[in-house]
């Protein structure tokens, strides 16, 4: 098959298009590099099957492809809040975009959902079913709203036109690759460690998160397009929960680093727990993630300290 993957030269996209090569498709992907990085795709640059390329998910575009993954969207706090209004204009018109793509050559798309839509939830842990409690208005919105917009298309698109769609809201995911700069708790516990700098715990460090390893993703995504009649949403994610402030403790005995843990201000609206329920992801894709933590943590841990040594030496 020939497939389209947008935001392929992201962290999860990258992983994805790899995969998808591995598995014996056409892969095309598609990027404008606001986070995403040639680094993350150079190894499968010289795979005839591998095209890149160079677009942004808010202008259309016409190619002839089976499937697509939506996935283009800056993921982590810093990067969707440096320019908000891209940020929604990224969810929103790409998804009419691909959607209207799907439409016209008869694609099934895949929508990269989020466990955001359920803003600071007042259900845990979430189910599908689960409308969520977000704030329309705050510095996080232009994700999470942008998010459940796309959703809304995703639906609409549908019902009234009969596109095949797949929706998935995946839950905090981790693994090599994830940019350096972007801000999020593995990453920038990880680097701050692997540096000997201060762990930056925001608030008390009670909030809660769950963290699955990017390979397990990619075999929920790739399950949940293979599987006929079933739109979803459904979740993806690990159910393991995790305090930050136990994280952090973790990331320092992991790495054996001397860094000492320091809290700092909670930033406004972050979310205090989450957790996916992933029953329906059990039952309908029979799956569940398989790598435990400390084993994805060590790869992550691995690929971040290459790249330092890489800069330093
Ligand atoms: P990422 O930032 O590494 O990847 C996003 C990719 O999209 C980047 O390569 C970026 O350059 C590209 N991109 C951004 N705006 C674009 C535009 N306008 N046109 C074309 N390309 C554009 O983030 P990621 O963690 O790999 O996330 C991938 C997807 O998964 C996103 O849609 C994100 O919302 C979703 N997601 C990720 C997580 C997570 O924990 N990583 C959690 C929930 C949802
Ligand atoms: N966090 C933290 N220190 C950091 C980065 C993040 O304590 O250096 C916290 C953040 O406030 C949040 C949790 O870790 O409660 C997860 O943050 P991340 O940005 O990784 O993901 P999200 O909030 O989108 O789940």
């Amino acid at each position: 098959m020939r497939i389209l993957v947008t935001g392929g030269a992201g962290f999860i996209g990258s992983h994805l298009c790899e995969r998808l090569l591995r598995d014996g498709h056409d892969v095309v992907c598609l990027d404008n590099f606001f986070t995403g990085s040639k680094d993350n795709i150079r190894h499968l640059l010289d795979d005839h099957r591998f095209e890149l390329v160079r677009h942004d998910v808010t202008e259309p575009i016409l190619l002839e492809v089976d499937r697509i993954y939506n996935l283009a969207c800056p993921a982590s706090p810093i990067h969707y809040q440096y320019n908000p209004v891209k940020t929604i204009k990224t969810s929103v018109l790409g998804a009419v975009h691909m959607l209207g793509l799907a439409k016209r050559v008869r694609a099934r798309l895949l929508q990269a959902s989020t466990s955001e839509v359920y803003g600071d939830p007042l259900q845990h842990p979430q189910t599908e079913s689960y409308w969520g409690n977000v704030n329309p208005i705050g510095i996080r919105s232009c994700y999470d709203e942008g998010k459940r917009v796309a959703e809304t298309l995703m639906m609409d698109y549908h019902r009234q036109n009969g596109v095949d769609v797949r929706i998935v809201r995946i839950f905090n995911t981790f693994g090599p690759r994830m940019a350096e700069n972007d801000g999020r708790v593995v990453s920038n516990f990880i680097l701050q460690a692997l540096r000997g700098e201060d762990l930056t715990v925001y608030g008390d460090g009670s909030q809660t998160r769950s963290f699955c390893y990017v390979d397990d993703l990619v075999e929920g995504l790739i399950r949940m397009m293979d599987t006929d009649g079933f739109t979803g949403p459904v979740n993806l994610g690990n159910v393991a929960e995790h305090s930050i402030g136990e994280f952090a403790e973790r990331i320092v005995a992991l790495t054996g680093s001397r860094s000492r843990i320091v809290f700092r201000p909670l930033p406004p609206d972050d979310p205090t727990q989450r957790q996916p329920d992933i029953s329906l992801a059990a039952a309908r894709l029979g799956w569940r993630p398989v790598v435990d933590l400390d084993t994805g943590l060590r790869r992550t841990v691995e690929y971040f300290a290459g790249r330092l040594g890489r800069r330093r030496g």
